[in-house]
């Protein structure tokens, strides 16, 4: 089953609720978080097996994925830091 998390920054107001994480009912996938670099977004993207993901996006490759954990992380807007914490709710 697969959770939620919020991007959330203090600073300049980029905010992204409820992104889906994790793994639902098919297991060879699953839902990564990342940054993407040419579009500055966090958002949350399929992995599948060794395929380089892309952003869900913009579809480019220049993205770096972040453990759906809750933590502090540098805001792909403008680079202070901001908060990823877990959101209500699960999927599958
Ligand atoms: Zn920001
Ligand atoms: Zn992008």
């Amino acid at each position: 089953m697969g959770s939620y998390v919020e991007f959330r920054c203090a600073n300049c107001g980029y905010q992204e609720a409820q992104l889906p994480v994790g793994t639902g009912r098919d297991a060879d996938k699953e839902l990564k978080l990342f940054a993407c670099n040419c579009c500055k977004s966090v958002h949350s993207t399929w992995v599948v097996g060794e395929n380089a993901p892309r952003c869900s996006l913009c579809y480019d490759r220049d993205i770096r994925i972040i453990e759906a954990a809750p933590q502090s992380l540098d805001c792909p807007k403008c680079g202070n830091t901001a908060a990823l914490v877990s959101a209500d709710g699960s999927w599958d």
